[in-house]
């Protein structure tokens, strides 16, 4: 029998955009334990906006389990929270309510700046560094300054040794500003790895004085870019009939449900959808190939695939929770009717 550190992890009741919690409980097992063999956990839901205090028991689910590369005997447990009998979730629980479908992939792009000392890492005490143009994708001590691209390496190893689908790294466009990719299919798998993957990197990156700032735009109205989240989608049906009939009835439904989206795209989006910097304004819709002002981008290798493949909602931001963007995706994309259905009908 070996002794596992056990770290349960599971999103708070916080308002607008939920924090990740954890703790560690130690339990043997004969080998890495499965998530049959995780037994249901408990927490103090007041300390959390999660319970009053004179009922305070929350019961945590675990869904999810990974290995924990910066703990011996370490595995991450992606939890839900629960009420008290374990079976009805949480008010704050979306995750148990949301659409899959393992046919349906996601992509997220999740951007964030690093922030030391209340200001972007690499920022001068006052004022600014140099303008943005060779921070994105740069290399160099005056771009990305000596520590950045170490704790990107960091957690990129962390998330590959955890099993999380990790796609890739890039500079971004601000100062201090970085991104990586988890890809996925099933919403609830993309968005379990992505939230584990925000875990491992706000926990890696305590040792360096450094945190993770998620707001998408955190140097206000300025020349600064802010920190998107695009979701790249596809479904079974988008990659394998696709169609410009469906491919524009998909857009129509987009541009309808409009409201619907921003709600879930993640706080302030206002701030950040303006138009400028690569955005697209949040009162309106539109779609565009290759284009990056465009609310949704249509990659050029759908258009040339004859209208199959995966699209790009560019609106999601850095703060959002992907549990609700891939569902209201989902949400959107089941109220268009395929061929298939359509001759059903
Ligand atoms: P860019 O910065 O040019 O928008 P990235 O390379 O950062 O592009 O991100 C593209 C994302 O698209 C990746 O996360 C990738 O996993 C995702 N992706 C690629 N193919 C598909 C697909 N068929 N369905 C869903 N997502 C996809
Ligand atoms: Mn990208
Ligand atoms: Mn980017
Ligand atoms: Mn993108």
């Amino acid at each position: 029998m070996t002794k596992y550190k056990l770290e349960y992890i599971w999103l708070d009741g916080y308002k607008p955009t939920p924090n990740l919690r954890g703790k560690t409980q130690i339990k043997e097992f004969d080998s890495f334990p499965t998530l049959e063999q995780l037994p249901l956990w408990g927490f103090d839901g007041s300390s959390t906006q999660q319970a009053e205090g004179h009922s305070s028991d929350c019961v945590l689910k675990p869904v999810a389990v990974y290995p924990d590369a910066a703990r011996i005997n370490g595995v991450l447990v992606m939890c839900e929270v629960m009420m008290p009998d374990g079976k009805t979730p949480h008010a704050t629980n979306k995750r148990a309510t949301i659409l899959d479908d393992a046919g349906a992939w996601f992509g997220f792009e999740q951007e964030y700046f690093f922030y030391k000392d209340g200001r972007p890492l690499g920022f001068p005490p006052t004022g600014y560094p140099a303008p943005q143009g060779p921070y994105y994708t740069g290399v160099g001590y005056s771009n990305v300054g000596s520590v950045a691209r170490e704790i990107v390496e960091k957690h990129l190893d962390l998330c590959l040794a955890a099993g999380i689908n990790h796609e890739g790294i890039n500079a971004e466009v601000a100062k201090g500003q970085w991104e990586f990719q988890i890809f996925g299919k099933g919403s609830k798998k993309a968005a379990d790895e992505m939230w584990m993957a925000r875990y491992l990197m706000q926990r890696l990156t305590e040792s360096y004085g450094i945190d993770i700032e998620y707001h998408c735009k955190p140097l206000g109205d300025t020349d600064w870019n802010g920190s998107g989240m695009h979701a790249n989608f596809s479904t079974t049906y988008l990659r394998e009939v696709g169609g410009k009939e469906y491919f524009e009835q998909l857009m129509e439904a987009f541009k309808a449900n409009r409201a619907d989206h921003i709600a879930v795209y993640g706080p302030d989006n206002h701030l950040r959808l303006t138009g400028k910097h690569e955005t697209a304004s949040i009162d309106m819709f539109s779609y565009g190939i290759a284009d990056r002002g465009a609310s949704i981008r249509v990659p050029h290798s759908f258009i040339n695939n004859g209208y199959k493949g995966y699209l790009e909602d560019r609106r999601p931001n850095s703060q959002g929770d992907p549990y609700q963007i891939a569902s209201q995706i989902l949400k959107t994309i089941a109220s268009v009717p395929t061929s298939a259905k359509a001759a059903a009908a």
